[in-house]
Parts: C-alpha cells; sequence; structure tokens
C-alpha cells in the first residue's frame, strides 16, 4: 500500500484533473492524512470543497475507493461529474438493472474503477459485501455522515451498520467520515457510532461570512415574500416551506404575481422533480418552493437568498438551508419568517413519538425559538451553536445592522408572574394582557380577576419598543391548514389599521416569556 505521496506529485493531480493550482484549507492534510492509512473525521461548511477530499485520493491510490453516499440523485451527479473529468468512477445502487450492476461488480474486480459510489442499503445486502470482499478496495468515504445520528437533521438508520460492514470487508481500510454538520452533539454520536474516536479530525470554522442573516414577522408574509422577490428579479433563490400543500400554493401564488418560479417536493412526480430541478440549475426559472427534499447535493454556486416561509425544526436544519446561498462566495441572504404558532405547529407534529424523541424534538424546537426571539448577533448565536466562539459582533446580520432597541423588563416580567400565579396558572396570554392591563370583561368579571392585586398593573408599559415593525398592509394571517389558499395577485394596499398591531403588546410579550416553559414541559 502506499504510504505517502510526494506534495508534487499531488498538486500536479489536483492540475490535471481538475484543473485547480492550489488546495483549498486544509484539503491537502486530509488526502494526505487516506494515503497514509489513518482515519479522518471531516467537518467543513458546505461548499468548501469536501468531495475532493475523498476524490483526488482515490485517483492516486491503488484499487477503488468506496464512496457511500444517502442520495441516489447525488450519486448520479457526482458520477457525471468525475466521468466528465476522465475518471473512471460509478454507482450501485436499487436504480440498476441487473445486467448493470454485474457490469459494474466486473469492472470494479477488474481493478479500472477508481471510485465506487454504493447507497448504505446496497451495502447491506450480502451479495455486495461478498463482492466486495473480493475486491482491492482503497478506502472508505462515507459522505453526509450525519446520517447516522439521530441528533442530526436527516437521520438515516441504515448508515448505523456502515462501520461493521467495513469491518467484514477488511479492517485495515482507512475510513474518512465527512460531514457539514456543526454541532459537537452530532459530531460526537457520529465518531462514536462510528467507531472513530481514533480518526484525525479536520474542522474549518462555520462561518459564512458571506450570507446574511435575516429573521421577519411572519406578519402580511405573502406580500413581503413577492417584494422581497421582485426587488431582486432575475436572481436564483430558494424558498422553502414545510409542507407539500404549502409549496404548492405559494409558487402557484408566485407565478400568479408575475414570478418564474417552480415548485419541488417529495410527492411530484420523479420526472416533474428532475426536470424542475434541472430548470433551476439551468437559470430557467429563478426561484424553486420547495420541501427540504430538495437542496442535498445540489452545487448551484449562484444562489442569492433562501427564505424560510416557515419556521424550520432545528437551528442545524436551518443552517444547511441557508447555506446553499452564497455558494460562489458572493452575497447571500438568508430570511426567516418566523411567528411562534409556526413552533408549536411543529410540536403538535411530535405528539406520537416516543418520549425520548419528543424530547429531542422539542429541544431542538426550543432552540430555534430563541434565534428567533434573541436581539444578540445572529452569526453569534449561530457559531455558539455549533461550538464556535466569536469575539466579535458580525456587522452582516439584520440584529448588528438594525439593533433593536431594548429595557430591562424585571418589573413586566414579575408582574406577568404574578399574574400567572395569582389566577391559578391556566389562562391564556390575551386573557392575562387583559387582567394586567385592567380590561374589564365577561371573563375577568365571572372569575373574580378584577379583585386581584395584579389587575390593571401592567396599565402602562414601554410596549412601543418591543414591537415588532411596523408593516404597512392588511389581511391573510395563516389560514387553517387543510382549506388550500388560492393563489391571488396581490396590489398594493391603502393604508389600513392592522387589526394585529392593535391586539395588546402584552400578548405578545407574555408569549416570549412562557415560550420556554412551554416547550419544557
Ligand atoms: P462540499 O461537498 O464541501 O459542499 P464541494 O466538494 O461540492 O463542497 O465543493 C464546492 C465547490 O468548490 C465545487 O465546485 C468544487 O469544484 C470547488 N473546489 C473544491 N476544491 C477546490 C480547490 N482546491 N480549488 C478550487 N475550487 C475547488
Ligand atoms: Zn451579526
Amino acid at each position: 500500500m502506499t504510504n505517502s505521496i510526494s506534495p508534487d506529485v499531488l498538486k500536479e493531480q489536483l492540475k490535471k484533473t481538475f484543473g485547480f493550482s492550489q488546495f483549498r484549507g486544509e484539503q491537502e492534510a486530509i488526502i494526505q492524512n487516506t494515503i497514509a492509512g489513518n482515519h479522518s473525521f471531516v467537518l467543513m461548511p458546505t461548499g468548501a470543497g469536501k468531495s475532493l477530499c475523498y476524490q483526488l485520493p482515490a485517483i492516486v491510490m491503488p484499487g477503488t475507493a468506496i464512496v457511500i453516499s444517502p442520495l441516489i440523485a447525488l450519486m448520479k451527479n457526482q458520477v457525471d461529474q468525475m466521468v466528465a473529468f476522465g475518471i473512471n468512477a460509478q454507482f450501485l445502487n436499487s436504480s440498476l438493472s441487473r445486467a448493470e450492476i454485474n457490469r459494474v461488480k466486473a469492472e470494479v474486480i477488474s481493478g479500472v474503477v477508481k471510485l465506487l459510489y454504493i447507497a448504505p442499503e446496497s451495502l447491506n445486502k450480502q451479495e455486495n459485501l461478498n463482492f466486495l470482499q473480493q475486491a482491492n478496495i482503497s478506502f472508505v468515504a462515507i459522505d453526509e455522515a450525519h446520517c447516522i445520528s439521530e441528533w442530526g437533521h436527516d437521520f438515516r438508520p441504515e448508515y448505523r451498520k456502515i462501520r461493521t460492514i467495513i469491518e467484514n470487508i477488511n479492517a485495515k481500510l482507512p475510513i474518512i467520515a465527512l460531514t457539514a454538520t456543526a454541532t459537537p452533539k452530532v459530531q460526537q454520536d457520529i465518531q462514536k457510532t462510528l467507531n472513530l474516536e481514533d480518526a484525525t479530525v479536520f474542522k474549518t470554522s462555520f462561518n459564512r461570512k458571506n450570507l446574511y442573516y435575516e429573521i421577519r414577522s411572519k406578519k402580511d408574509i405573502d406580500k413581503q415574500l413577492i417584494r422581497y422577490i421582485k426587488g431582486h428579479s432575475g436572481k436564483a433563490g430558494i424558498i422553502y416551506c414545510l409542507s407539500r400543500k404549502r409549496v404548492e400554493e405559494i409558487s402557484d401564488l408566485l407565478l400568479v404575481n408575475g414570478i418564474n418560479a417552480l415548485p419541488y417536493h417529495a410527492g411530484l412526480d420523479p420526472q416533474v422533480r428532475m426536470s424542475n430541478q434541472e430548470a433551476f440549475l439551468n437559470e430557467e426559472v429563478d426561484v424553486m418552493v420547495a420541501t427540504i427534499a430538495f437542496g442535498m447535493g445540489i452545487d448551484k454556486p449562484d444562489v442569492r437568498f433562501v427564505i424560510h416561509y416557515d419556521a424550520p425544526k432545528s437551528l442545524e436544519g436551518y443552517y444547511q438551508e441557508t447555506g446553499r446561498a452564497g455558494r460562489d462566495g458572493l452575497d447571500g441572504t438568508c430570511i426567516l419568517f418566523y411567528t411562534y404558532d409556526d413552533i408549536l405547529k411543529l410540536d403538535k407534529f411530535n405528539k406520537d413519538k416516543a418520549v425520548s424523541e419528543k424530547e429531542n424534538a422539542k429541544l431542538l424546537l426550543s432552540e430555534m425559538v430563541y434565534y428567533a426571539n434573541l436581539g444578540v448577533c445572529r452569526r453569534k448565536q449561530l457559531l455558539s451553536y455549533f461550538g464556535e466562539h466569536m469575539a466579535e459582533n458580525c456587522g452582516f446580520c439584520d440584529n448588528c445592522m438594525h439593533p433593536t432597541a431594548t429595557f430591562k423588563a424585571e418589573k413586566e416580567v414579575t408582574w406577568v408572574l404574578d399574574a400567572v400565579k395569582q389566577t391559578g396558572e391556566k389562562f391564556d396570554a390575551e386573557h392575562l394582557a387583559d387582567v394586567l392591563e385592567g380590561k374589564s370583561n365577561q371573563y375577568t368579571q365571572s372569575y373574580e380577576h378584577e379583585k386581584l392585586s395584579c389587575f390593571g398593573m401592567g396599565a402602562i408599559a414601554p410596549w412601543n419598543v418591543i414591537e415588532p415593525e411596523e408593516e404597512d398592509d392588511d389581511d391573510d394571517e395563516e389560514g387553517d391548514d387543510d382549506a388550500p389558499k388560492k393563489p391571488k395577485l396581490l396590489k398594493k394596499s391603502k393604508k389600513e389599521p392592522n387589526p394585529e398591531s392593535q391586539k395588546s403588546p402584552w400578548i405578545s410579550f407574555i408569549k416570549q416569556l412562557v415560550i420556554y416553559d412551554l416547550l419544557a414541559k
């Protein structure tokens, strides 16, 4: 087995095959580590150039490298790319016919194949194991390694068996696990489950300096959305929605309003899905409205904005999805439309899960809530979530560029707690707001809450500073989920009073306070 290769030869190969004259970041050290026969664990954000870390050693080492990859579509893309570079790469997955499988296997055994992409399901099959035992394998790359962790955003149970299978092929094979997952918890889980505690860890900063992060209130979202996209016409963007139905509605809405958009979700006919994706990649369409089924492995460098129409299930997922903006290094904008109602909705989806899973899901959601509500630099929050400390504020997020006015709410917090206690801990924010403001109605009367000492305590409060920015429009709040929304042409409206803004500011204040508690239950 080759144990080292001169830096010059490696660089020459980089130029010859890929046309690059420099390694990026730690690519060279990572490649040398595999060639030396060591295990590697590579943590780099999307777009950093992870693929090259296994493609190049595969080319220079004798034998065939196995690349375990979770998505069939992704495999095909990568194989096509390698073939275009003049490298013999093949894949083995359920999309192949028996004859094709036999041909691929024969080529691998003959020793001409440099990279064999294989799905974890296929790896699990006994016949494939037998075949791989006969082949001359150089090393094993595990792409998207976070799929092994239940804490990650994309758990695939088949990933759990990978290490045992590799041992069965050849216990001495070097392994390189790669992921753009940034949370320390998932990282530990990957290393433990893959039994890669002795791997050399290569971790680069996850800071995507060219991405601008912003949270907006989900008020009048359709108008905000259309206004934003029209203000950036001709630019490529992705709108992430939670449900397939919402994807369809929003892509219709955009179309009706003159925006060149297409839907993408797992419920679409595979051919339609594929052709919509191609249209986006080939710049025939500007905006992809999609569920999170869209994006993994999509290498479109010039995505200028990623908008989350609905709150994501975790910050981890959010970071991956926003990471698809600005892969070319130029600016990308990431806007999340946020309302606490979305969190409650997501929380409801978890109700049938097993206890431990439910707890985990709640924890992930509460982290999302913190992120959306805190006035702290967004990048600082994201990176600290991923275990990276940033000393200075970034200067390139909404909180840095438009800091919200803050005030010490010690008194107000005490009043709310008093009101919650005095009313017996069973009333909603709307009722508590009435009590605090001293608003008399049939409920405050019938429960005799007007006699409480907290009644009217908060009649005057410094609200103007915590209300979300006033938007100028009227109408549609989130409708009933089962009633499909009709796409409509949205016109600029005259200034009308917003019913939202007439609600007591105490309501949103109380909701912000109870968020953490509710989710902890
Ligand atoms: P990741 O898998 O980390 O998301 P990719 O492997 O898809 O990233 O690489 C992102 C882009 O960077 C690709 O277009 C790739 O060709 C390019 N790239 C990788 N390494 C280099 C390099 N050393 N020099 C220039 N471009 C590179
Ligand atoms: Zn910032």
